[in-house]
Parts: structure tokens; C-alpha cells; sequence
């Protein structure tokens, strides 16, 4: 049996005015994939299935994956989708199955539906074969994707820890259909909500609680895969919203059945699936007075979600509101980080802080700042062990102030840009982190208080005010009187 693998990953923001571009992608080419062994990637999990396998023969292609920012170019998607298609098609006639790992909340400026268009174009040229894909509880699944596949994995977890579980599930997904030469059906169920919030933590939220209706279906054997994946609210496109999918062998009935429930179940928690925010400025005010570590979390500044992160919004406010502890931050500003560079280590520069992506929402911030250190702007990721490039970077200090300077937008929904230039986040009064949340332990364990910011930015909770144009209305809770009423589709391969 020879299995076709591939992947392309990339999450944008709509409301990210930086567009991405074809150099944002790290490509890699056949047996290079292979470097993703061990690793809590799809791949790498997908590997632990494959690779036991004698009668397997797995066909590296290739692997395109690109840290979060605005839409990607007309131009990039066009050199991107050649790119990988030309990896790919070639093997037409020469595999039994196709595994292709994705993310499902890409966005190209004339492309709505990128992941849509590579899978068209797979199954055209493949004809009929099991096609499996995996996907970010993030994603956007489309009707195009859906009439093109067999079968689909999701993230069960939030914060994500399972990334290389959903590529494993997919693998024996994959497996299962060929040996047993299923034909599995899959039913859909939408539900018009954009979901945040705390509750949407897997762990002890309401959606972890659906989530895990599915897994039980699955362990009873009723279905091959079931999950909902509630969409990225800042990737807007035609069919932005919250859905259910169950993918069973056969039973369509109880296929549609089950996704309606699970839909169901997340309606019923809509007002709880909403961001729970505080203003900016009692927020200040009530962290001067709390010992320990207070963090405030700035999900509208999220790179990781695709926003700019060169938000100075909370620096200044704590500057402005006076707050006199020591405060530890992150932002996206390459000139600073250039000047910084330059000037070098231990010299006083004149910069401003934010405002170089972003300029609508942002203005820069005038500081007369220390360079403390200077890197590459290197870390290891601390869930998926895999290395994130934030550019020339500098950790300048001022005041109260110390503000690790990236020049590019990396992950920063873990610690690991604060460890790797020397900053140990139980040092300071208050940190800042620019995503939605993090796993337990590395804050909310310990710190004081979270607040969950409402400051302005392309990543904001506070959904209503991004500005949606594109995707399906009315929707829950941009319009609060919106209603449900559930309406399953069902995908069945001809051939
Ligand atoms: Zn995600």
C-alpha cells in the first residue's frame, strides 16, 4: 500500500493589514518531511502508525507551514498552490491513499477557501481514493474540502496539546478505510456562533464537554471520527461558523443524528462560549494594588491567532495608569529591534515601541530605552518542540519596563521567547502575553489574577468589533438574537 503524504498549515487574520507572502512558508521536500519524526506534529504522529506497518510504503511530497499573519498574497497562493500541487499530481496513478495534513484557517486575498482549491484539484487528478485529512478545531471545513474527502480528524484539545494525536487518529482513520475498503459517509451540522472565551478551554470548558460526547461515540465504535471545530472567528470567509462532523462507516442516519446533537450542545452554551473581557484602564488600576504576578492577557494582539502583535496599547496603559511594578512584555517592532542591534549592548536608544504593522489601530510609542541583550530571535516552542524564528531581536528595558523586541511575528502563546533571551516570567509584577490562553501551568497556576484585556487589535474576543464582511450572517454574538435551527448535510463519494 503506498500512502501519498503532504501538508500545507497556515492560520491568518482577515484584520491583519500585513499580507503574507510565499517567503513566509518553511518548505520542505520528501524524505526531509521525515524530520518531523518525534515531534507533537501531525506528521510526527502520523508516523507512529505508518511506520510499524510492513505493507506501507509511505511517499514523502511536501511539507509548506507558515506562522499566522494577515492573508496570503495573490501572488504568494499562486506560487505556493503551484508549488504544491506540482509535488503532488505527479504521483497520479502511482498511490492508494492520500494523507494530507492542513490547518483549515488559511485565506488568500482572492481565495477564500485555499485548502478547498488544493483538494479539488487532488481529486480531480487522483479520481477515487481515500483521501484523509487532519485539521486545527480552528479551521474553516468547508463544503468544497468535504466533497473531496474521506474522512477528517480535529484537535480535541484547547489549548492544543494534540497535535500529533490528530495526525496519528487520521492515520488509522486512513488504514481502517483501506483494509476494511470503507465508504464512509460524513454529516455536517452548522451552528451560526464564533466562540472564546474561557469555556472554550477543553480541559474544564463547555466545549472540552461536547468535545468529549464525541470521543465517546468514537470509543463505542458508533462512529470512525467525530468533533466540532469552532472555527478561527478572524479568518472570515463565506462559511466562518461553528460545526459539528461526524464521519461514520456507513450509518448516515445516525451520522446526521449525532452531529445534530453535538451542534445542539454547543448552542446551548453559546452565551457561555463568548470572551469575558475587561476595559483597559480599571484593569491597570486594580493590578497596582495585588501582590504577586498579575497577568494580562492580550488575545487581540495574538500572533498565534494571526493579529500583528505590535500592540503598545497595554504598555502604555500601564505607563499612563502609573503602574510602578515590573512589568514584562512583547512586541513586534522591527526598527526597534534593528536600532537596537545596532546601537548594541548596554547603549541607551531613542525608538518607538508598536505601530510599524498595524498603524490603524496603533501608534507608536516614544521610549528612551536600555539594550539589555541582543539574539537571533530563536526559541523552541514549548508544546510542539519546534523552533520559531522571531528575527533580530533586543530586550530593551525603560522605567518599569522590560519589552522583548521580535522582528517577526513568531508564536507567542507560551513562554518560550521570555526563557530563550534570559526573562523568567515569575521575576515580574506583571506579564503580558499576547494569546488567548496558555496551557495551565505555565501562568494561570501561579500567577494572581488573569485578565483577559479588551484592548483594540485583529485578534480581538470581543468579535463584534473586527468587522466581519464575508462570512454567513446573522451569527451569535455579533447579532444576539440569532437563531438555530439545525439543518445536517450529508457527504457520500461517488465511485
Ligand atoms: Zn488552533
Amino acid at each position: 500500500m503506498r500512502i501519498l503524504i503532504a501538508q500545507c498549515t497556515q492560520e491568518i487574520s482577515s484584520f491583519n493589514p500585513l499580507e503574507s507572502e510565499y517567503a513566509d512558508f518553511s518548505i520542505t521536500h520528501g524524505e526531509q518531511l521525515l524530520e518531523q519524526r518525534g515531534l507533537n506534529s501531525h506528521l510526527g504522529g502520523a508516523l507512529t502508525v505508518f511506520e510499524p506497518r510492513n505493507d506501507v510504503e509511505l511517499l514523502w511530497t511536501i511539507s509548506a507551514r507558515a506562522p499566522s499573519t494577515g492573508p496570503l498574497s495573490s501572488k504568494g497562493w499562486a506560487q505556493l498552490r503551484e508549488e504544491i500541487l506540482g509535488s503532488i499530481l505527479p504521483h497520479v496513478g502511482k498511490v492508494d491513499a492520500i494523507y494530507f495534513a492542513l490547518h483549515g484557517a488559511m485565506g488568500a486575498v482572492d481565495e477564500p477557501d485555499p485548502e478547498g482549491s488544493l483538494l479539488e484539484a487532488i481529486r480531480q487528478a487522483f479520481g477515487d481514493l481515500p483521501i484523509i485529512i487532519s485539521l486545527d478545531l480552528h479551521g474553516i471545513l468547508t463544503d468544497k474540502m468535504l466533497r473531496q474527502i474521506d474522512g477528517v480528524t480535529i484537535y480535541q484539545t484547547y489549548p492544543h496539546v494534540d497535535f500529533a494525536d490528530t495526525g496519528a487518529r487520521a492515520a488509522r482513520l486512513l488504514l481502517d478505510i483501506v483494509d476494511r475498503k470503507l465508504k464512509p459517509v460524513i454529516a455536517r451540522v452548522t451552528v451560526p456562533l464564533l466562540a472564546r472565551g474561557d469555556e472554550c478551554i477543553t480541559k474544564t470548558g463547555w466545549y472540552g464537554d461536547v468535545l468529549r460526547e464525541g470521543q465517546l461515540m468514537e470509543r463505542k465504535g458508533q462512529v470512525l471520527a467525530a468533533g466540532v471545530m469552532i472555527g478561527n472567528p478572524f479568518t472570515d470567509a463565506p462559511e466562518l461558523c461553528t460545526q459539528a462532523i461526524v464521519v461514520a462507516e456507513s450509518d448516515a442516519d445516525f451520522a446526521q443524528q449525532a452531529a445534530t446533537h453535538l451542534a445542539n450542545r454547543m448552542w446551548a452554551g453559546r452565551q457561555r462560549l463568548v470572551g469575558k473581557l475587561i476595559d483597559v484602564e480599571p484593569a491597570v488600576e486594580l493590578a497596582k494594588g495585588m501582590p504577586g504576578t498579575v497577568l494580562f492577557t492580550d488575545a487581540a494582539d495574538a500572533t498565534s491567532s494571526g493579529a500583528s502583535g505590535d500592540s503598545n496599547v497595554l504598555i502604555k496603559a500601564l505607563r499612563d495608569g502609573g503602574y510602578k511594578g515590573r512589568v514584562l512584555a512583547q512586541i513586534i517592532d522591527a526598527p526597534a529591534a534593528a536600532a537596537a542591534h545596532q546601537a548594541g549592548v548596554g547603549k541607551t536608544i531613542s525608538v518607538t515601541l508598536g505601530g510599524t504593522v498595524d498603524a490603524a489601530r496603533f501608534s507608536p510609542m516614544p521610549v528612551n530605552a536600555m539594550v539589555e541583550s541582543l539574539s537571533r530571535g530563536r526559541a523552541k516552542i514549548e508544546t510542539m518542540g519546534m523552533w520559531m524564528d522571531g528575527g533580530l531581536t533586543a530586550v530593551l528595558t525603560y522605567d518599569n519596563f522590560t519589552i522583548v523586541v521580535l522582528s517577526k511575528p513568531a508564536f507567542l502563546m507560551d513562554r518560550a521567547f521570555y526563557y530563550a533571551n534570559g526573562l523568567d516570567p515569575v521575576d515580574f509584577d506583571l506579564v503580558v502575553v499576547k494569546s488567548p490562553h496558555t496551557e495551565f501551568h505555565m501562568y494561570d497556576l501561579w500567577v494572581t489574577k488573569n485578565f483577559n484585556v479588551d484592548a483594540p487589535g485583529s485578534t480581538s474576543a470581543n468579535v463584534a468589533s473586527l468587522g466581519h464582511t464575508l462570512c454567513a450572517r446573522p451569527i451569535y454574538p455579533i447579532e444576539p438574537d440569532t437563531n438555530f435551527v439545525p439543518k445536517p448535510v450529508l457527504y457520500r463519494r461517488a465511485g
